[in-house]
């Protein structure tokens, strides 16, 4: 189906769209450097999308997003604003910018992958993100944030809220957080500490993410309500 059709077409038609994505890019290959197989969240037409970076050893086992340490200090923090990890995991959208492991960085940590797989990878949470329309875009870390706004250090961008614009014209609310790798200082010093705290009360504030958290029983409402698989 065209683009400009499905953006008008039913949630259910696109929720259904969205689970073959998730099909073929299961089935993904293109890059030879990556650690496969790519990883996705639950198919959520939700009006908020995360967007991480990469996955772990961790998350290619498992195959879900977010489901080591990283994780568990990210949701804690989604946590404290209303919406627990299964909340999480129903209600959002959990994209990256790459869907494999990059491998280990000699000097310690996980690679950051490369512009060709940057790029290669962006055709995933692109069509994701086209599909879904989110109102609010949560980029998790410099990378993901870089693929949706200009930046140069976190300091001037994490704790304020910043307008996204698409190609094809809808907009979204942007509001980064920092990588909650356990290497990551940032967030644990300040003025890392009190932007995050800032940021995590503007992400609170947000009405669709308050209609999330709100939401006990996730319902299909004109599309915006998540739809899961
Ligand atoms: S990183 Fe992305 S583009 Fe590359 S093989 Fe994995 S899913 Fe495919």
């Amino acid at each position: 189906m065209p683009e400009s059709n499905l953006q008008n077409a039913d949630p259910r038609a696109r929720h259904a769209t969205l689970v073959r994505l998730h099909a073929d890019l299961e089935a993904c290959r293109r890059c030879p450097g990556m650690q496969g197989p790519p990883v996705h969240s639950a198919a959520v037409l939700s009006p908020v999308m995360v967007i991480g970076q990469a996955p772990g050893t961790r998350e290619i086992e498992q195959l879900r997003p977010f489901c080591w340490t990283a994780g568990k200090t990210l949701f804690g923090w989604f946590a404290s604003i209303g919406l627990n990890e299964a909340a999480c995991r129903e209600r959002l959208l959990i994209s990256a910018v790459c869907r494999c492991f990059p491998g280990k960085n000699p000097k310690g940590g996980d690679r950051v992958p490369d512009r060709g797989e940057v790029e290669r990878c962006g055709g995933w949470w692109r069509a994701e993100m086209n599909l879904l329309r989110p109102r609010l875009i949560i980029p998790v870390g410099k990378l993901a944030i870089a693929q949706v706004m200009e930046f140069r250090l976190l300091n001037e961008v994490i704790g304020q809220q910043w307008p996204y614009r698409s190609k094809m014209g809808w907009t979204a609310d942007i509001i980064p957080l920092p990588h909650p790798s356990g290497a990551s200082t940032w967030f644990k010093m300040e003025p890392g500490r009190t932007l995050l705290a800032q940021a995590l009360e503007r992400i609170a504030a947000h009405p669709d993410w308050r209609g999330l958290a709100d939401l006990d029983t996730p319902e299909p409402i004109d599309g915006r309500m998540p739809v899961a698989d």
